[in-house]
């Protein structure tokens, strides 16, 4: 197959590559680290034939002739999707993944349908209409046919120094965007690969649902606070064009959340209880597209639950019911 390489080497021996993410225009960015004979990896895009084949194409490129290692960011599919074929048998690559991420991976792209149901009760008790919640607990499926898992060799914690390439590189748990997402932080050229943590277009989906952490958005926040703090020269994110002002992008990332803590308690201060169906519908308006209305009810909760634990909002339960008012 002739493969056009979106290929250029972006640190010594450290090569940025870019791959398609079938179903989107979007590209997603992996790392290619060389050791001689040797390579490693740093996320490995969807299991599709052309991202797979860029791959390969990379690794010989640049000189090398085995995949030693792949760590991966966190299970998204753009980031974890083609570990199986890269990692976990003999012969292959061994994987490296933070312990949080392990145990999403079945019930999300193997044995769906235990989640499937799970997501379809927190979609109604959360307010979406019974029809809807259906269809939304439903549009996971397409998402286990461009991943195939591998089981990791090591499952991480946070502040090991793992070897890529020939470097050496910290990792920085940051949960958030999903439980066990990792940054990896080089201190000698203070290079931060990112993942989705911090993008530079974007900012990331943060929400609240039946796989994330309890308070996730708070668990990002703080996560934001220590990758600036540790004063990277340069961010490389799985998403968008590398930079170099971490700490103006943090800034901004967090102006817009607490733009949106604001309307949110402006929304329900409106008066009585709210769905977060309700609430998102009010910031979001009715969304077309199915994935986005699930993105934002889940993005409208990690915020209704932060506010909920610093008590700016208040949050009551029931059997089948999930309801928000004024604190
Ligand atoms: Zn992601
Ligand atoms: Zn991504």
């Amino acid at each position: 197959m002739a493969v056009d390489l979106e290929l250029d080497e972006v640190a010594a021996g450290v090569f940025e590559l870019r791959l398609p993410i079938p179903f989107e225009d979007g590209l997603v960015n992996v790392y290619l680290f060389t050791d001689g004979d040797e390579a490693d990896l740093l996320d490995c895009g969807m299991n599709a034939d052309d991202s797979l084949a860029a791959i390969h194409a990379a690794i010989a490129h640049v000189g090398a002739r085995r995949l030693r290692t792949l760590v991966i960011t966190h299970i998204h599919p753009d980031h974890y999707g083609a570990a199986g074929a890269l990692a976990g048998g003999p012969g292959l690559a061994d994987l490296y993944m933070h312990r949080l991420e392990v145990p999403l991976v079945h019930p999300r792209y193997v044995e769906l349908e235990h989640l499937v149901e799970q997501v379809r009760a927190y979609l109604l008790v959360n307010g979406v209409p019974d029809d809807e919640a259906e269809v939304l607990s439903n549009s996971q499926r397409a998402l286990s046919e461009v991943v195939k898992p591998a089981d990791p060799a090591v499952q991480l914690d946070g502040a090991e120094r793992v070897v890529l390439g020939r470097r050496t590189l910290r990792v920085e748990w940051t949960p958030g965007h999903s439980p066990g997402h990792i940054c990896l932080f080089d201190e000698g050229e203070g290079l931060l690969f990112a993942g989705d943590h911090v993008l530079p277009d974007l900012s990331p989906n943060i929400g609240l649902h039946p796989q994330s952490t309890p308070d996730p958005l708070h668990d990002y926040l703080a996560g934001l606070r220590r990758m600036a703090a540790l004063e990277p020269k340069l961010v490389l994110p799985a998403h968008g064009r590398p930079f170099a002002d971490a700490k103006a992008r943090v800034d901004t990332l967090t102006a817009h959340h607490a733009r949106r803590f604001e309307q949110i308690v402006e929304i329900v201060a409106g008066g009585g209880e709210w769905s977060a169906w309700q609430v998102a519908l009010e910031l979001w308006g009715p969304r077309d597209h199915l994935y986005e209305k699930r993105l934002a009810l889940q993005e409208g909760l990690a915020h209704l639950q932060a506010l909920a634990v610093d008590g700016r909002v208040a949050k009551s339960v029931r059997p089948g019911s999930v309801r928000w008012r004024s604190a």
